[in-house]
């Protein structure tokens, strides 16, 4: 992979923080957007802004064309059988309560939700609000002292009962990469939905929801080179088929009379509103931008750029790693005796070098762990063994000043 071919591709990767080049190791709150992805956003608003749908002037008609463009390179890039499958939401966390609200109401009191241990609150918390709603019992995986998933108990908590099973592919605080598959499997013996959180790997791994056979695909866009504010949710066009609307208003309608409305199909019974027009357009670009690269030298990379950072951050003392998953990708979570995690962040900082310190998000793991929260070091594909090095000198002479 031509890493500074890709890296010219973002020019944010040029900044100077504090005088220092930027070093960017906060790719799981984020990632960085190709000039590609920020130019279209950019044209569209300057020739092509207009409302979407049901426009007759040409403006509105080359929008909607854009947008219904941009879901069709989702849909291509996914393996999904319709684009209608595919659904523009506001994220991640819009898309999860998307599911918990509307496929939430075909639950009964005594149906069964299953989560795991390791979800980022986004994947917990719509679904304790729903079992409080509904009086559901929710269940979770437990996780090991590695940060792996304990998938025999999770057989054992599948029954009758369970009517979805909601797990993270790519762990956001420990990089553990979970086997998805199999969750999917066990759960479809059962007859139970499977949703995946995937906020943090289409930007890692090739993901086919096809081949995986998961029910709902949930992501981001801001955190796979996209615009903020956009996401998807892929779902199975006859679940979403049986599922309520989720929102109310524009577009989402077929009919409306002061006493009854009927409800728009696909994707569009799912999507109230004027939308994130410019977002949605912008993460066709970044799906046009993955699919200029190859995903396994992309894996790769990263996996080589997880080993070096993990072995040279290994010869610091007392520093303890958290996460140690035998599937694992691009985070490290560690901490360092005797130092604040915010000291070390905010010290980092001040060399340019952006990592996350806190919870992240998951409170469950770091209660599991009997920590307040780590240092986090995320990578993505753009960042070089250069990078590390730098982070790991800046550490060397962090770790004195603060210990003094
Ligand atoms: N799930 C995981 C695993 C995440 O990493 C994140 C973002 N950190 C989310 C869900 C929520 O994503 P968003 O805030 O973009 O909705």
């Amino acid at each position: 992979m031509n890493i500074k071919a890709i890296r010219s591709q973002f020019p944010i990767l040029e900044e100077k923080i504090h005088g220092k080049p930027l070093v960017y190791f906060d790719n799981g709150a984020t990632t960085q957007k190709p000039l590609s992805v920020i130019q279209r956003v950019n044209d569209y608003y300057s020739k092509e802004n207009a409302n979407i749908h049901r426009g007759v002037h040409t403006l509105s008609q080359e929008a909607t064309t854009a947008y219904e463009n941009a879901r069709n390179t989702i849909q291509e890039y996914l393996g999904a059988k319709q684009s209608h499958e595919i659904l523009f939401t506001k994220g991640t966390t819009d898309s999860i309560n998307l599911v918990a609200f509307s496929f939430g109401e075909l639950l009964n009191a005594d149906d069964e939700v299953i989560i795991s241990a390791m979800e980022h609150h986004s994947n917990i918390v719509p679904w304790q609000m729903l079992c409080e709603r509904k009086g559901c019992k929710l269940r979770v995986i437990p996780m090991n002292e590695k940060g792996e998933l304990e998938l025999d108990v999770y057989d054992t908590l599948l029954s009758e009962k369970t009517k979805l099973v909601a797990v993270t592919h790519i762990s956001n605080a420990l990089g553990t990469v979970n086997n998805v598959e199999h969750i999917i499997e066990k759960a479809h013996a059962v007859g139970a939905k499977v949703l995946i959180d995937g906020a943090q790997s289409i930007q890692h791994i090739k993901v086919n929801v096809q081949d995986l056979g998961c029910d709902f695909y949930a992501f981001s866009g801001h955190k796979l080179f996209g615009p903020t504010g956009i996401g998807v949710l892929y779902g199975k066009e006859e679940i979403l088929n049986q599922m309520p609307p989720y929102q109310g208003g524009g577009d989402m309608i077929k009919e409306v009379t002061l006493e009854k409305t009927t409800y728009n199909e696909l994707p569009h019974k799912f999507e109230a509103g004027t939308p994130n027009i410019a977002g949605g357009i912008g993460l066709g670009t970044a799906f046009e931008f993955l699919n200029s690269l190859n995903m396994e030298d992309v894996l790769k990379h990263e996996q080589e750029l997880l080993n070096y950072a993990t072995e040279e951050l290994s010869k610091i003392e007392g520093i303890q790693f958290y996460g140690e998953a035998e599937e694992k990708t691009s985070v490290i979570s560690f901490l360092i005796d005797g130092l604040h995690p915010y000291d070390v962040g905010t010290l980092l900082d001040k060399m340019g070098i952006a990592v996350r310190t806190g919870h992240h998000c998951t409170q469950p793991i770091m209660d599991q762990f009997g920590i307040p929260g780590t240092i986090r070091a995320s990578f993505a594909l753009y960042n070089t063994k250069e990078e590390i090095d730098l982070f790991i000198a800046a550490l060397n002479r962090i770790i004195p000043i603060l210990q003094d």
